[in-house]
Formats: structure tokens, C-alpha cells, sequence
């Protein structure tokens, strides 16, 4: 038996990034103390240096396309497929260590740990407020340049939707400093469209920003980084998404709460519901902002093989399952809702989104609410449908 400060010693001695660099070329991310990279498991480039897939802190590791993470010896675990005693083995060892030393360093990680919250609060707090001044200087959607985007795509946005146009608002990107740690440098400023983002508790939280170009194809902005030629997304989330919404058809107490991942699929929707004349009396519309964030997190050790998708060693993919996990943040339902109805996204991989929306069922049932999965045609999403 290992005793639980043998482990932590073990894992002080070993930092995930010192132990991954051996493997793969790790470089800084965005929050301090972080660093990204190629995937140690499952990259098929371990030079890359623009992949980002592994993103790791001194303590802990995620990667977004193993959909694993944990600490440095499931890391090793993992890497070179070895059980827990002999990754703890293949790290050197558990030495058991003196108490009163364990007693100081648990005091110390305590200490430094309530700081790092406090900054982390801190700056939560003054993004949250930044992104409240760039909505309140919002201007009305009806008849801007993000109406437009939207009648492009054959959608008109209900009167009571939090959306915004925004004629100047500031695109960053990440940058390494000299001296280490990151900053943000702006790449671009143009119009957007802003979506309120309302927290768990009903307060503003964030702004969802989708950067226009009405002379683009599909209306968004198409953007390069200028340094590293790296095409960047149109859309964008400040403040905080978790647990949060994006109300598009408001009903202050609807029975019924239809909800997507995006702006779009769910403005697709109300688009048909308009359009064959169904009433919208109790009936309430909201985007989720993410799959994440409307499926929420899987219950540990609740992870199912992919059919098709490998790894860099040629082993199947582990993709979190149908299980919620219920103490991880989702989007809040709120309690009058008795008839749910989730929509489902077909252009990602269809057998990941599946697993989430059967966790987002799972995790948003209660007695005698109604919970059901709305899906578009095989191959298509619901504004491709509407569209045609
Ligand atoms: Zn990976």
C-alpha cells in the first residue's frame, strides 16, 4: 500500500509537463503555468508546434482528442500502456515520506492554491464586467448588419432574443512573452454579432461573438492569424459559458424549453415552427453555447470505444459516454420545464454527438418532465434543412 503523501511526493518530483517533453515539443499556453502541444498518447506529430490538442499544469493533463486527462501517472499509465503500480515504478518510485514535512507542504499547497483563486476570481470578475460594457454599448438587432447575417441563412431572430450588433469589437489572439507566461494582441476589429450569455443564477456572464463579413460567402468574417497563417474561428466566447444559456425565445415560465447547441441550429428551428404557423405560447428557446455545456461532463471511468477513430498507437479512441456525471457544470434547466426538447447537431461526428445527447437526456430528466431528442436528416443540420 502507497500512502496518499507518498503519491503526492512522487507527483511533486515529476511535473506532467517535464515528463510529456520527453515525448512530445510542449509550448505555453494562454493561463499561466500551462502548457500545450502535441498529444504524448495519440499525436501523430510529436515536433508539431502548432498542434494544441494536450494542455497541461504542473499536477494534471487533458487531451481533447484522447478525451482523457488526469495526472502524471495516468499519463505514463496511458503512454506506455503500463497499470498503476508500474507507472509509479516507471516514475521512480513512491518514497514514504517524513510528516512533519508532508504537514508543511500540504499548508503551503493550501495557501498557494486559495491565491490562486482569489486571482482567478479576480479576473473572472473584471472580464465578466468588460463584456457587460461591450453588450450594453450593443446596438439593436433589427435592422443591422447582424440581421442581415441571419437572413442570409433564412433566419429572423424572435423579438425577445438576446442578440446584438456591435459595430467595433476587438479580436485577440494569444501570444508567448519574452520573459514567459502569454499576452493578448489584437488582430483584427469589426462588426459582430454579440449574444448575452445569462449564468446559472439568472446574472449576465459572458457574450457569445460571432465577427461578420457580409461580403464572405457564408456572411462570417474569414480570418488568418497574420504571424502564424492559422485560419481562426469566426466565433468566439468571453466571460464565462458554464452552467450558462443564451435565451432566444424567451417565455418567463414556458412548460416547454427547446434547446441546441448554437445560435443557428435553434433560430432554425423557430424559423419552421413560424413558418408552418405553430403557436409559440409556452414555448421557450435557448442555445446552450456548447455541446459541453448542454451535455455537461461524463461520470469517471464512464468512457466508450469509438468505432472508428485511433490513436497514434493504432488503439481505438476513448470518448466519454451516455453517463452524466451530475456534480460537473451543464446548462441549469430550470424546474417548471416538464416537456424538453434537445436538439441534435449532425454535421460533427455523429457517434460522439450521439453519446452527448443521451447524456444530456440522462442528466436534465427529473419526474414528470418529458425529455426527447430532436435529430435533422441524416448528413445535414437543421439550417441546411431549412434552407433547402
Ligand atoms: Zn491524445
Amino acid at each position: 500500500m502507497i500512502s496518499a503523501s507518498a503519491l503526492d511526493d512522487l507527483r511533486d518530483r515529476n511535473p506532467v509537463p517535464a515528463i510529456a517533453g520527453r515525448w512530445v515539443v510542449l509550448r505555453r499556453g494562454t493561463k499561466a503555468g500551462r502548457m500545450v502541444g502535441p498529444c504524448p498518447i495519440c499525436s501523430p506529430d510529436p515536433a508539431s508546434r502548432t498542434a494544441a490538442r494536450f494542455e497541461c499544469e504542473a499536477d494534471k493533463w487533458v487531451c481533447a482528442v484522447c478525451q482523457d486527462g488526469g495526472d502524471v501517472i495516468r499519463l505514463v499509465e496511458r503512454r506506455e500502456g503500463l497499470d498503476f503500480r508500474s507507472a509509479v515504478a516507471w516514475l521512480g518510485g513512491a518514497q514514504e515520506v517524513d510528516p512533519a514535512d508532508e504537514a508543511r507542504r500540504a499548508r503551503d499547497l493550501a495557501e498557494k492554491k486559495a491565491r490562486q483563486e482569489a486571482q482567478a476570481a479576480n479576473f473572472r470578475e473584471r472580464e465578466r464586467r468588460k463584456m457587460y460594457r461591450l453588450w450594453s454599448d450593443g446596438q439593436r438587432l433589427a435592422g443591422s448588419p447582424a440581421e442581415a447575417y441571419l437572413a442570409r441563412r433564412g433566419l429572423t431572430a424572435p423579438p425577445t432574443a438576446s442578440l446584438r450588433f456591435h459595430p467595433r469589437v476587438p479580436y485577440f489572439v494569444s501570444r508567448p512573452k519574452a520573459g514567459g507566461g502569454t499576452q493578448w494582441q489584437p488582430v483584427h476589429e469589426g462588426p459582430a454579432m454579440l449574444a448575452a450569455i445569462v449564468g446559472p443564477e439568472g446574472r449576465f456572464a459572458g457574450v457569445h461573438i460571432t465577427w461578420l463579413d457580409l461580403d464572405a460567402p457564408k456572411g462570417k468574417l474569414e480570418l488568418t492569424d497574420p504571424e502564424t497563417g492559422e485560419v481562426l474561428p469566426a466565433k468566439k466566447v468571453r466571460g464565462s459559458m458554464g452552467g450558462g444559456r443564451i435565451e432566444l425565445l424567451r417565455g418567463a415560465s414556458a412548460p416547454c424549453l427547446i434547446i441546441g447547441e448554437g445560435i443557428e441550429t435553434v433560430l432554425s428551428v423557430y424559423a419552421a415552427l413560424v413558418a408552418l404557423g405553430r403557436p409559440l405560447d409556452g414555448i421557450a428557446m435557448w442555445s446552450a453555447v456548447s455541446l459541453g455545456n448542454l451535455a455537461g461532463p461524463t461520470a469517471r471511468d464512464c468512457r466508450v470505444r469509438h468505432p472508428t477513430a485511433k490513436d497514434r498507437a493504432g488503439r481505438a479512441v476513448r470518448i466519454p459516454g451516455a453517463v452524466p456525471d451530475p456534480e460537473g457544470k451543464a446548462v441549469t434547466i430550470p424546474d417548471h420545464v416538464t416537456d424538453l426538447r434537445l436538439l441534435g447537431d449532425g454535421d460533427s461526428d455523429p457517434f460522439a454527438t450521439g453519446l452527448a445527447m443521451e447524456r444530456a437526456a440522462a442528466r436534465h430528466a427529473r419526474p414528470g418532465r418529458r425529455v426527447s431528442i430532436a435529430w435533422p436528416e441524416p448528413g445535414r443540420d437543421f439550417n441546411s434543412m431549412l434552407v433547402a
